[in-house]
């Protein structure tokens, strides 16, 4: 696999140059590299370059640099063009460049000829952090304006998942611009029923007002008690941050912009589903629906009302998520997780700092609290909550009922239902 990926690389090669107010500077030197991770850069003068730092992503395939690297200073136009070849699952190639100043408007567009197909193309920070995301064809444009500072700002290209990839060759420019405003979000929360509600592109769903007994027998009559739950899991999560959550037990869908998440339906695939992954909240509002009757297959799991809650909380939560611009993760107690089990969807959640699930990138994280506080804004009246009294170690394991265990078929299709609509 090294290998394999250290040839693609090698195949490849990255074309520099810098756009300055006196015009364009000619090509400047290609950098030493080796593996799939190019260091790139370009400076005003061909300066003696300077060692480039080891790549942070210590893994397989990433072996170590033996480049060097001269960065252009943040804030300065940049016109770059790369490429090379991704192949196959969990291949990719990520650029690197220097430091970015909030403002740093990045594009990354095809070259001609076109693209032999459609890739992931991200930004990622100096540690690895998403910053950006889309599947870039040959019409398509990635940008994006940095809302923060990042050390570095590297740019990543895998193949799209279920595509065999192939060869790419991209145009990337940095303009100076300015930070967008944080868009602030209202959100409601219908338990109320629903007639022809639209996610995606998805048949018309109309569903009955929820009722608890939904879930099965046993939770007859605990509609109110599971319905509290649910909105104190999405309130807690999203208390840090500019945003409003409203029920239909409050009150009718107010008017002006307003993000729908549905409970009610039924879908034999999955438990959530949301408009899309609206990155920064570029589009305030959207809709999405929590398949509340496709929870009835965990009752066997003998949960009790508030944990039927939690669960239901963290998918609303989840879905949420990518209204305000979150992808997936591999992190069990992080809400956008699509990895843990049943039991984990139980358990409390959080919107941390947690790996990136691989259709999203092969490799880097996601900072939920630093995209959510640029999204969106921080809440004004927030005060963080003393520390909780710790649980006692060992008592999950005891409970008699983690021993039931019910497979998550697929738990959100919002990611995969977009990618499969490119
Ligand atoms: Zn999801």
């Amino acid at each position: 696999m090294l290998r394999g990926l250290s040839a693609a690389v090698l195949g490849g090669c990255v074309v520099l140059g810098l756009l300055l107010s006196s015009g364009c500077v000619p090509e400047l030197s290609l950098l030493g590299l080796g593996g799939d991770s190019i260091v790139a850069g370009a400076q005003e003068t061909a300066e003696p370059s300077t060692p480039a730092s080891e790549p942070s992503l210590a893994d397989a395939t990433s072996p170590s640099s033996d480049g060097a690297s001269t960065f252009t200073p943040a804030s300065l136009p940049l016109s770059t063009s790369v490429s090379g070849t991704v192949s196959g699952t969990g291949s990719y190639q990520r650029f690197e460049f220097g430091p970015g100043a909030p403002g740093d408007t990045w594009r990354v567009t095809a070259n001609t000829p076109p693209l032999s197909a459609s890739f992931v193309v991200v930004l990622l920070d100096e540690r690895d952090e998403l910053l950006y995301r889309r599947v870039l064809g040959s019409q398509d444009t990635l940008e994006h304006i940095l809302r923060y500072a990042a050390g570095r700002v590297s740019v990543g290209i895998m193949p799209l998942a279920g595509s065999s990839g192939g060869s790419f060759d991209l145009r990337i420019s940095r303009v100076v611009g300015s930070v967008p405003p944080p868009r602030p979000e209202r959100v409601y929360l219908n338990f109320a029923g629903g007639s022809g509600v639209r996610v995606q592109n998805r048949a018309a769903l109309s569903f009955p007002a929820f009722d608890a007994a939904s879930l099965g027998s046993a939770y007859v009559g605990l509609t109110d008690e599971i319905k509290r739950g649910i909105v104190a899991t999405v309130r807690a999560d999203y208390a840090p941050y500019d945003v409003i959550i409203m029920t239909s037990d409050e009150g009718p869908l107010p008017s002006g912009s307003v993000a729908v998440l549905h409970f009610g339906g039924n879908d034999p695939r999955l438990l959530g589903l949301a408009a899309g992954v609206d990155l920064y909240n570029s589009q305030p509002g959207g809709v999405a629906v929590i398949y509340t009757d496709s929870f009835a297959p965990f009752a066997a799991m003998r949960l009790e009302p508030a944990e039927f809650a939690s669960m239901i909380g963290n998918t609303a939560s989840h879905e949420l998520g990518h209204l305000l611009g979150l992808f997936h993760t591999r992190q069990p107690d992080d809400v956008m997780d699509t990895t843990g089990s049943a039991w984990d969807l139980v358990g409390e959640q959080t919107l941390g700092t947690a790996p990136l699930e691989p259709t999203v990138f092969a490799v880097g994280s996601q900072n939920a609290p630093a995209i959510l506080a640029a999204a969106v804004g921080l809440s004004p009246t927030f005060e963080p909550p003393g520390k909780s009294a710790p649980v006692a170690k060992g008592s999950q394991a005891l409970d008699p009922r983690r021993k039931i265990i019910i497979d998550i078929a697929s738990r959100c299709g919002t990611c995969l239902e977009l990618e499969e609509g490119e």
